[in-house]
């Protein structure tokens, strides 16, 4: 199982905010591992980092899923 942003997204930033791994980053936005700052996944939307996010473990919801407007964001 793993998690994407579609182009449904309005890049409204209420997932970043409610991300807990800090896994959602802006569209052009660098993300970063191990200090390392890596190419932006997107360049038009909000993008999720599958490495990083661990699909909330712990929380009972999915928290970027719950709170997405659009209902842009999909496990695959
Ligand atoms: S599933 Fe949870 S940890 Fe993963 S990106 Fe969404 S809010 Fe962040
Ligand atoms: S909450 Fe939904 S619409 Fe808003 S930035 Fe995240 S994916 Fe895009």
């Amino acid at each position: 199982m793993t998690m994407i942003i579609t182009e449904d997204c309005i890049n409204c930033g209420a997932c970043a905010v409610e991300c807990p791994t800090e896994a959602i980053y802006g569209p052009g936005e660098s993300w970063v591992e191990n200090g390392k700052s890596l190419t932006p996944l997107s360049n038009e939307h909000f993008y999720l980092v599958t490495e990083i996010c661990n699909e909330c473990s712990g929380f009972k919801k999915i928290k970027c899923i719950k709170i997405c407007p659009m209902d842009a964001i999909k496990k695959i």
